[in-house]
């Protein structure tokens, strides 16, 4: 997606460890005319009229799926927490997943309410590193007996092991932007996305 690659090259900023930081668009603060022409793609990429449920993960995949959400027929969203809170009441799905950013593992948890065997889900998420993430959140809809219909990811890091794991096992994963190297500050794209 051209319009993405663009504000990654204008905007983004590399930091230590592999992590490109895109807090002035994306993880903080939030370009929404942008996040309009992601959803518009990720619709593009997956037509499928089925599609009734969009799963994310808290904190930066909210406003990603929220505004997506507009594009599939105001399919629900709903958000995998990462903390147990007392507002999260009745049976749970939980996988265990370790933070990219963090390096600790949390568990990512979804009330059994919400997802359940007639949806079919698209999971969406900001970033792709080495797939915890989307492993934890496709652990939840196996357990819930739902449709994974596929995974829609803004920025893909191609050097990194996730969307190549994922799509060895058949996962329709579409990454708007996949970044295959960032060297000395500088980076570079793959070009198919
Ligand atoms: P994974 O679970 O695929 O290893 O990492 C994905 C998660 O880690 C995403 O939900 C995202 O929040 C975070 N993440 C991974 N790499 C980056 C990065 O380079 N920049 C930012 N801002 N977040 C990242």
């Amino acid at each position: 997606m051209e319009l993405l690659k663009e504000r990654i090259l204008r905007d983004g900023r590399a930091a230590e460890g592999g992590v490109l930081k895109v807090d002035s668009f994306l993880n903080h603060q939030i370009d929404i005319s942008l996040l309009q022409e992601i959803g518009k793609e990720f619709r593009r990429r997956f037509p499928q009229p089925e599609i009734n449920k969009i799963l994310t993960i808290e904190a930066s995949g909210i406003g990603i799926a929220a505004i997506a959400a507009q594009y599939f027929g105001n399919a629900d969203v709903v958000f995998a927490k990462k903390t147990r809170s007392k507002n999260l009441d009745g049976e749970l799905y939980t996988a265990p997943v370790r933070s990219y950013t963090r390096g600790e593992m949390f568990e990512v948890q979804v009330a059994r309410r919400y997802l359940t065997p007639g949806d079919h889900v698209l999971v969406i998420d900001d970033f792709l590193a080495h797939g915890q993430a989307l492993k934890g959140l496709m652990e939840i809809i196996r357990q819930s007996g739902a449709h994974l219909v596929g995974c829609g990811i803004v920025i893909e890091k191609g050097f990194q092991s996730g969307g190549r794991q994922l799509r060895e096992q058949g996962v329709n994963l579409q990454s708007l932007a996949i970044v295959d190297s960032i060297s000395d500050g500088v980076v570079s794209f793959r070009e198919e996305a």
